[in-house]
């Protein structure tokens, strides 16, 4: 397909054919064959898969716990209430993220505090976050944006300088390095996301890891409505077989053996989804790194990256038209672009409570230029030049002069 040819949306004809989506998820037969075992088992929820998920997951993440949860907001929610989120507390968010990763501090009755991002790396800013604590400060939630581990050393010492609580939210780094470490064996709490679009998935699902011993405690309780069915935790220790104790005030958030199932078979191809998102990315970089149009995130030294969004920001400097010109122009290619993140702040829910615009002047300048193009691990060398077909195409139709 030529580059220079007639757009489609001004008539021309698309790049591709059929829609390319800009995530989509790899089920094979050894997942339907692991569901369809947990389907013919005892156990459709609360068996044995679920544990053996955990352990597979903390085999992968170098984690000593692992929580599974229903999804990756339930495992935000938890964290957070592990984290002794309350009240009259402040916790600091990146506002480049999904909803979830700020509503969880509300549903604690917390208050979020968002902190700019670094205008480089897109990932919540050390210098901004420190910026933003208050005596009421009680946690930090980091996002690995783009599946790019955030200044997680940084963020840390932070943390242990104000007596913070560190809650990374690795919705889309599973698979991600910071410093020879695997993200899930760094901050004090660290959540997952199994949802379709993510890295690995279980349909609905999240979890939650962490080295802390009581932090895990915690977290378990509150996953089953508080309730525990351990003798040596309970108050009344002479009672029946048939006894329980409900401790604190918890949910159902509990992930149940279909999905465990699929999420074993799925993280089998952790290494080789890894492999597949690392080689697209590097395959769009060699093109998109050399585009004037296009401007990159930077990668810290330390950060591995499996990459779960590939997010570009346009360069208004070389463009007659905005992101959204380009964004109905690569449509029309049959090219699904996306846009991750409108800053949480900047939602009708948030504004109301009295977020101001232009807070964060770094992740609104990211929100009017960024434009997520289609990557997953599924996807065919075939799919990622069309991709780079239709970005050219468009951008040197928009090209300035
Ligand atoms: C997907 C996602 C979530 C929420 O996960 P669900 O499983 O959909 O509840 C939270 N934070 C981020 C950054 C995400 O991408």
């Amino acid at each position: 397909m030529k580059a220079e040819g007639k757009l489609a949306i001004n008539g021309g004809e698309p790049v591709r054919k059929t829609r390319l989506n800009y995530a989509r998820q790899w089920i094979d037969w050894a997942d339907i064959d692991a569901v369809t075992e947990a389907l013919n088992s005892d156990f459709l929820t609360c068996g044995p898969r679920v544990p053996l998920f955990e352990k597979k997951l903390c085999r992968a993440t170098g984690a000593d716990y692992a929580v599974a949860v229903s999804n990756g907001t339930a495992a935000l929610h938890i964290a957070c209430l592990a984290a002794g989120i309350g009240p009259g507390d402040e916790v600091i968010v990146s506002p480049i993220t999904f909803a979830a990763s700020a509503n969880c501090v509300l549903y604690c009755g917390g208050t979020p505090v968002f902190a700019d991002i670094d205008k480089d790396t897109w990932n919540l800013s050390p210098a901004c976050a420190e910026r933003a604590v208050t005596s009421r400060t009680r946690a930090v939630i980091a996002v690995d944006y783009m599946g790019q581990a955030a200044s997680l050393y940084e963020l840390e010492r932070l943390c242990r300088k104000h007596g913070l609580v560190l809650i990374e939210d690795a919705s889309h780094s599973l698979g991600t390095r910071y410093d020879g470490r695997e993200v899930g064996d760094i901050a004090d709490l660290t959540t997952f996301s199994f949802h379709p679009v993510k890295i690995v998935t279980t349909g609905e699902g999240g979890a939650v890891t962490t080295n802390s011993q009581a932090l895990y405690e915690k977290a378990a309780l509150l996953r089953a409505h508080g309730i525990t069915r351990e003798k040596e935790k309970f108050r009344d220790a002479d009672a029946g077989d048939w006894y329980y104790e409900q401790q604190a005030l918890g949910y159902n958030y509990r992930m149940s053996d279909l999905q465990a199932a699929l999420g074993l078979s799925q993280l089998d191809k952790l290494p080789l989804f890894s492999r597949r998102r690392k080689d697209f990315t590097a395959f769009y970089d060699g093109v998109f790194g050399q585009m004037e149009e296009i401007l990159l995130p930077r990668e810290i030294p330390q950060s591995d990256t499996v990459r779960h969004l590939y997010v570009i920001r346009l360069n208004r400097k070389f463009l007659r038209c905005g992101r959204k010109t380009v964004f109905d122009a690569l449509q029309a290619e049959n090219i699904g672009v996306n846009v991750h993140y409108i800053p949480v702040y900047r939602l009708p829910y948030y504004e109301k409570m009295g977020y101001p615009r232009g807070l964060c002047p770094n992740a609104e300048d990211l929100y009017e230029t960024c434009l997520t193009l289609p990557l997953y691990p599924a996807m065919t060398e075939k799919d990622a030049q069309d991709v780079i077909a239709a970005v050219k195409k468009v951008l040197s139709y928009f090209r300035k002069g």
